[in-house]
């Protein structure tokens, strides 16, 4: 696993060359708030990394339900049982293994895995513009119906999930990258997807952090390009 700290964020990343997986540990002033448990293997880690820091993860954000980013979650909550796990309303279904879709979403199936055995539920559902410690919730739909970005307002960094990707170059998600294809292929609405990442243009952000890649630093020409290039991409609406 490979540490980077950002002002107030640490970034921990799992197989950083072949298949990167981010969590990460937001620090407050007597606690640490996980957004996203990685892969089944990283629990030990991520628990070895708080208690490096000296403080104890006492809330469990999801910016989404697939695979990769509910991994360690069951055997994270079973050794920290006092840990409030939080996720949008809408993906709270996905998590719970309903993958139906809601009277006026679009009509194209939720894509990416899920895993079928996990036993952990939402202890609180949260929705735009909630703040959780020094984080606000910023709804992004696109990669799911209810995909969730976290700001941290003390260093400007947006924690993203997979509402875009940086490794492979920077794309919103959705937009194919040849060299890590795998984020987009889980995607749900793209056109969704290029709103979200319209939304997020709009915000002052200093770094952009993601579920796969690493963090940008002052990423809005980037985004602006990411964006046009994703929008490109979309078929004309009639
Ligand atoms: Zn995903």
């Amino acid at each position: 696993m490979r540490l980077t700290k950002f002002e107030t964020v640490y970034q921990m990343t799992f197989m950083p060359r072949i298949f990167p997986v981010n969590c990460y540990l937001v620090e407050e002033t007597n606690d640490l708030t996980l957004i996203d448990a990685g892969m089944d293997f990283c629990g030990k880690d991520i628990l070895k990394t708080a208690s490096r820091i000296g403080k104890p993860i006492t809330r469990i954000i999801l910016t989404h339900p697939h695979a990769d980013h509910v991994g360690a979650l069951d055997s994270l909550k079973a050794n920290l049982p006092e840990a409030a796990v939080f996720i949008s309303e809408r993906d709270s279904f996905l998590m719970n293994g309903d993958l139906s879709l809601k009277p006026g979403e679009e009509n194209t199936p939720i894509r990416g895995g899920f895993k079928k055995d996990l036993k952990t539920r939402a202890d609180v559902l949260i929705a735009e513009g909630d703040l959780i410690g020094s984080l606000r919730a910023v709804a992004v739909p696109g990669h799911t119906p209810g995909s969730m970005a976290f700001y941290d307002t003390r260093s400007k960094m947006l924690i993203a999930g997979d509402a875009f990707q940086t490794r492979g170059g920077l794309a919103v998600t959705g937009d194919m990258r040849i060299l890590f294809p795998f984020p987009s292929a889980a995607t749900w609405s793209k056109r969704q997807a290029v709103q979200s990442a319209k939304k997020i243009n709009q915000m002052d952000i200093r770094f952009l952090a993601v579920g796969h890649g690493n963090v940008l630093e002052n990423p809005a020409s980037l985004i602006n390009a990411a964006i046009r290039r994703a929008e490109a991409k979309l078929p004309r609406q009639v």
